[in-house]
């Protein structure tokens, strides 16, 4: 267990967090979805409580070590005051002198937050002299951006080894839900993947292979697993080049005994973007000319009871192009019956941007027991990696 902000006297020190702000923003610089923002309030709550005071610091997309006025945090500053009723001060940087008389001039409960780290090229490349400028704000840095904590970089790495440091709330509460499904789940433990491509979950299978009961596989990645067994999947994306791993994976589970679903039959179209014609098969083979884009009625017959019956879940990626909403039951159907799951009392942890925007559009997030910040961190965890922003802060 890491050590988080209880273990630490929090009283008149200045404190600095790093969070994950990286939110979507509208062509006028508006958030368009502040969940990010609103996850961290119980940290920045607990130490306003205490009397730190706050100096936050956060990356935005992808300004590459320069500058740019659209990737400012500007915007990001001015929802999380609305959100907490407060004055959250702007830095004009992140290292600069005016940057660091903000931060020594805050009083207890006052929230600075820095401009966008990326805007230095030095943060991703974890720089130690620039890890030791953030450093050199502070009497604490807290790590709360579940989000980065994959990365190795300045503000998520290398600034752990420059002052006493600490997991936030956010942070502890992912990795007590990981680290119960990976290390201690509840029996049936069922994973359920999808998404576009096998190369990307390829670790994630080999994984979670030692550990679940049974594994579902849906979306355009079960396609590859069909195709290695013979199997016609007419235009489908495939990866021609993972079709031996996924027979290895396929044989893997076979030999360990665990259950694995792949399609048996699919929604087929001749395009991907709904502007095709579309039908149900009959079974597991698709014809030439047409590809699956969702999973069919007979495999979510099969899996509604394997889900329904589990006591653990994680799920990452969609089961369809549900983003097109006619080829999109599959992937809503898996989300209301792991919401109905878990309000049987199962566990269910939600990764992955296409995911966790699936349950939203289904309308049971609320009913989700975890609903993960980090799409690449959460992946890595469930591949079994050690993600150098956790595996810096110290134990309890
Ligand atoms: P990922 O980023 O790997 O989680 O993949 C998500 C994407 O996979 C979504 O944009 C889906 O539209 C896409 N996807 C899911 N199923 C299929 C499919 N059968 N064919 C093509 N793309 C798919």
């Amino acid at each position: 267990m890491k050590k988080t902000l209880k273990d630490i006297n929090l009283k008149n020190k200045r404190v600095i967090v790093r969070v994950d702000f990286n939110v979507p923003l509208d062509a006028n610089l508006n958030v368009t979805d502040d969940t990010r923002i609103r996850e961290t309030l119980p940290t920045i709550n607990y130490l306003k409580q205490e009397g730190a005071k706050i100096i936050l610091m956060a990356h935005l997309g992808r300004p590459k070590g320069k500058v740019e006025p659209k990737y400012s945090l500007k915007p990001a500053a001015a929802k999380l005051s609305q959100l907490l009723g407060q004055e959250v001060k702007m830095a004009p940087g992140c290292i600069d002198t005016e940057t660091k008389k903000l931060a020594m001039s805050l009083n207890p409960g006052e929230i600075l937050l820095l401009e966008n780290l990326r805007f230095h090229p030095e943060e991703e490349k974890n720089d130690p002299a620039f890890a030791n400028e953030l450093a050199s704000m502070a009497e604490i840095f807290v790590q709360d951006a579940f989000g980065t904590v994959h990365r190795a970089h300045s503000s998520t790495e290398g600034i752990a080894k420059y002052l006493p440091s600490c997991a936030g709330l956010l942070l502890e509460k992912e990795i007590i839900y990981f680290a119960k499904a990976l290390e201690k789940p509840e029996k049936t433990f069922v994973a359920i993947l999808g998404g576009a491509k096998v190369s990307d979950k390829i670790m994630v299978i080999e994984n979670l292979l030692n550990k679940v009961d049974a594994l579902i596989i849906g979306g355009a990645m079960a396609y590859t697993f069909l195709k290695s067994k013979g199997i016609n999947v007419g235009n489908s994306l495939v990866e021609q080049d993972k079709l031996e791993i996924a027979a290895k994976l396929l044989k893997k589970a076979d030999e360990k005994q665990i259950r694995l679903f792949l399609p048996i039959d699919h929604v087929i179209s001749t395009k991907i973007d709904g502007s095709a014609e579309s039908q149900e098969t009959k079974g597991v083979e698709i014809l030439e000319n047409w590809m699956g884009v969702d999973i069919g009625k007979m495999t979510l017959d099969r899996i509604s009871s394997v889900i329904l019956g589990a006591k653990t879940i994680i799920w990452n990626g969609p089961m369809g192009v549900f983003e097109v909403p006619k080829f999109a039951n599959g992937t809503m159907t898996v989300a209301n019956l792991v919401a109905q799951a878990t309000s049987a009392g199962a566990v269910s942890i939600i990764g992955g941007g296409d995911s966790v925007a699936a349950v939203k559009k289904a309308g049971v997030s609320d009913k989700i027991s975890h609903i993960s910040t980090g799409g690449g961190a959460s992946l890595e965890l469930l591949e079994g990696k050690i993600l150098p922003g956790i595996a810096v802060l110290p134990e309890k």
